[in-house]
């Protein structure tokens, strides 16, 4: 193997025999750069990698919706059970929220004697 100049900082060096094309010595800020380097040259040579990774989320999320969609269908009854166990939960929250509805359609007049508020 014969020795030859790094790239980098010019030093000599005798390339890995599992690696003969290496250009770059094994010192520590040449490894670091030659890393930082091929990741940079990886973006430039896949340039949609970042974009097409978005895809894939709205594909993947896609598929949960699907497959929870298939998962209520083959499981009516878990449903049903769901909605019952919390049909108490529900119709408390509805009452409360028409309750703020209310609320908020008021006029803003006062409570008054002559105009209870009415419960
Ligand atoms: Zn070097």
């Amino acid at each position: 193997m014969q020795a030859r100049l790094c790239v980098y900082c010019q030093a000599e060096f005798t390339p890995n025999k599992y690696s003969p094309a290496q250009k770059i010595c094994s010192n520590p800020p040449c490894q670091t750069r030659r890393h930082s380097e091929s990741m940079k040259a990886w973006r430039e040579r896949n340039p949609n990698y970042f974009k097409f990774d978005e895809s894939k989320s709205v594909i993947w999320l896609e598929t949960q919706r699907s497959r929870s969609k298939v998962w209520r269908t083959r499981n009516p009854e878990k449903v049903k059970g769901y909605r019952q166990s919390h049909l108490e939960e529900y119709r408390r929250y509805m009452k409360e929220y028409m309750r703020q509805y209310r609320e908020r359609k008021k006029p803003s007049t006062p409570p008054s004697p002559e105009n209870p508020v009415s419960q």
